[in-house]
């Protein structure tokens, strides 16, 4: 996709810093008040989808950006650019509709684990199956942290968390080996803790026509005492050190996914690029020049409007 009258990234610039130095990146910031905690993994995620954007020259007129309640959810007003932020565990359904609308714009959704793995988990499912296009950033941070450290779906068994204090008494979801058994076109995971890593995965994330589904394990210093920044440091693999490791078999991507206590694997873990998204399998759309949006019809809503008056 073309930049919209935003300044091209030279080669120069994108060696530096990941491009964070660029004109073009500093349109993604903002000067909102900062709201996450201190060490929030928030904070290095937002900067490599930034970092990301830039790199791949998407202007922030190309881009929708949606979100939902949660800590993540809060940054809406810290990237620059079009954004919608909605309700809990809904990013997937309303980023959905405006990706088949609009075509032409790239829609980025982000939703936490508490929301996309309980509440929102039928929109994760159907959006999968449907190959939508747009990118699915999961924030997986293992609670509930906006509403104070609950358990979600993916707090590892055992764990004391506020509602739960002697402990949690159910296993997890591992998302990333949930979203592999439903037949999907590109899956990755990554870590918060590291900013170059992340970026790489998003802009490979970013390229996919399809849906693409980002896992991001984040820290949460505040409630997730459990899973802190050390303890992933010691766990954490790449797939880019796995000689050969090609993300075209999606039963060693399975197998790779599995273990999330003891090695921890990051990176593209599956991708298939022959398949059509759902808009192009709309083949009555297939020689239209126009998108839905451009072709909805205006009505003047004051009259509606004035009978509540
Ligand atoms: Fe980040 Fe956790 Fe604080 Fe939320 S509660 S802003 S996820 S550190």
């Amino acid at each position: 996709m073309k930049s919209y009258n935003m300044p091209k990234i030279t080669k120069k610039s994108d060696t530096t810093l990941l491009g964070e130095k660029s004109d073009l990146y500093k349109l993604y910031e903002t000067d909102q008040a900062i709201t996450w905690c201190a060490g929030c993994g928030n904070y290095p995620i937002q900067n490599a989808l930034k970092r990301a954007l830039t790199l791949e020259n998407f202007g922030i007129k190309d881009i929708l950006f949606v979100f939902e309640i949660g800590c993540n959810g809060n940054g809406s007003d810290k990237i620059g650019g079009y954004t919608f932020h909605g309700l809990h565990g809904r990013a997937i359904s309303a980023a959905a509709g405006a990706s088949l609308a609009n075509p032409k714009l790239k829609v980025i959704a982000s939703g936490g684990d508490g929301a996309t793995m309980s509440e929102g988990i039928n929109h994760l499912i159907h959006a999968v199956r449907s190959n939508y296009p747009m990118m699915f950033i999961h924030h997986n941070n293992l609670n509930y942290a906006l509403t104070t450290g609950q358990a979600s779906s993916t707090t590892k068994r055992g764990f004391p968390m506020n509602s739960s204090p002697e402990g949690v008494l159910i296993d997890p979801i591992n998302p990333t080996e949930f979203v592999l058994g439903l037949n999907p076109t590109f899956v990755a995971r990554s870590f918060s803790g590291d900013i170059k890593h992340m970026t790489k995965v998003m802009r490979e994330a970013l390229k996919h026509k399809g849906f693409a589904y980002v896992e991001i394990l984040q820290v949460c210093p505040t409630y997730n005492k459990a899973t802190s920044q050390k303890w992933y440091l010691d766990r954490v693999k790449y797939t880019d050190g796995l000689k050969g490791y090609k993300p075209n078999n999606i039963e060693k991507a399975k197998k790779l996914s599995h273990d999330m206590d003891n090695e921890i694997y990051l990176g593209v873990l599956y991708k298939k690029e022959d398949q059509p998204n759902f808009y192009e399998r709309l083949t009555y759309r297939k020689d239209l020049q126009t998108t839905p949006v451009q072709e909805v019809n205006h009505y003047p809503i004051n009259d509606l409007l004035n009978e509540f008056k």
